[in-house]
């Protein structure tokens, strides 16, 4: 079992596994970075697959591939099946923009894939084609469609920002609800890499807004969900993830590996230990694992902000698409 200093037990694995993308969002990547890791920098599947072995072996029990956008490689069915092949009851999720998810989806869920959360911050295709300088609602809108049918479980991820998409609270809850999927609306966290004139819908702006529609109340989060959880009064529930609230720290139980093998403590920070060159050794893997999970703070810096007003404001560096967010 692993446990951070701050008695997290820390059960789940998120893998960037690439950072490119075929979008440009505003809050992650709105520019293509000016470099990219090399290509001899980037762990292949079978490193991933290795260091992957090793944590579950010493306690992860979920795992998350992520990106950048996870689905520009084409065979990413190859890694699921080979997580699954090793561990068939692991809770093994997708994030993805959903673009690319009509071509994959039958080959994903045949290599073992359980969970999909597709992101979709607007159902107005002008509003969409704004926020992630590429016109293809109507493909995403497709992809989630064929993944529901396919029998993966699905939910959506919205990230609210105001002037932008705010307005768009109830369609997409509505959208979600009439799908009976799972909508987590995000607050944006501010990173450099994002523009800057971005301002988030905080989770009580975006609560009173669905409050006009339908009674609510928070319902017991399954512990360790980054989401805060509430339900409608037909029984609907969705989540809200509150990065600027002090219990978005207190229950994260995750690490995430980049796609250049770098193991990272927290999301706001810019610490990692890279296991790259050390991968023929089981045991310096297990030892690089267990010193980032002890350097992990105790919180981020979004949720300082929140309440020490008079701190000099200081923005994260560290990339989503390089995170996996
Ligand atoms: N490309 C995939 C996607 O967009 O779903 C996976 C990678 S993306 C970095 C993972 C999640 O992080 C997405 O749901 C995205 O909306 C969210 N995200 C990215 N930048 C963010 C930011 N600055 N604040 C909050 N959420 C962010
Ligand atoms: Fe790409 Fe996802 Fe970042 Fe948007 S949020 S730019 S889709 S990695």
């Amino acid at each position: 079992m692993l446990i951070d200093k701050y008695n997290r037990e820390i059960d789940y694995l998120r893998i960037s596994v690439t950072q490119r993308c075929n979008f440009r969002c505003q809050y992650c990547m709105p520019e293509k970075p000016f470099e990219w890791t090399p290509k001899e920098d980037l762990l292949t599947y079978e490193e991933m697959f290795k260091f992957i072995k090793i944590s579950i072996d010493n306690g992860i029990k979920k795992i998350r591939i992520t990106g950048g956008e996870p689905l520009v490689r084409d065979d990413l069915y190859k890694l699921i099946e080979m997580i699954s092949s090793y561990k068939h009851d692991i809770d093994l999720a997708l994030t993805t923009n959903g673009y690319l998810l009509k071509q994959q989806i039958p080959k994903l869920k045949k290599a073992g894939l359980k969970r999909v959360n597709i992101s979709i911050d607007s159902l107005e295709k002008e509003t969409f084609g704004y926020l992630t300088k590429k016109d293809v609602l109507s493909k995403v809108l497709e992809g989630i469609d064929l993944a529901i049918n396919s029998g993966i479980k699905v939910k959506l991820n919205s990230v609210i920002l105001k002037n932008i998409n705010e307005n768009e609270i109830i369609n997409l809850y509505n959208f979600a609800k009439n799908k009976n999927i799972q909508i987590r609306y995000i607050e944006y966290m501010e990173n450099e890499n994002a523009y800057s004139n971005l301002k988030t819908l905080s989770s009580k702006e975006i609560l009173k807004t669905i409050k006009n529609i339908t009674n609510i109340k928070e319902v017991d989060s399954k512990v360790n969900s980054a989401a805060k959880i509430y339900e409608d009064e037909d029984g609907y529930c969705f989540g809200i993830i509150e990065p600027y609230d002090d219990s978005f720290c207190k229950t994260c139980n995750r690490i995430r590996l980049s796609a250049n093998g770098d193991l990272i403590p927290c999301l706001y920070y810019e610490d990692s230990s890279n296991i790259k060159n050390s991968l023929e050794d089981d045991k310096k893997i297990v030892n690089i694992i267990k010193e980032v999970i002890a350097k992990r703070p105790e919180k981020n810096k979004w949720s300082y902000s929140n309440k020490l007003e008079k701190v000099e404001k200081e923005i994260s560096s560290r990339a989503f698409y390089f995170t996996g967010g």
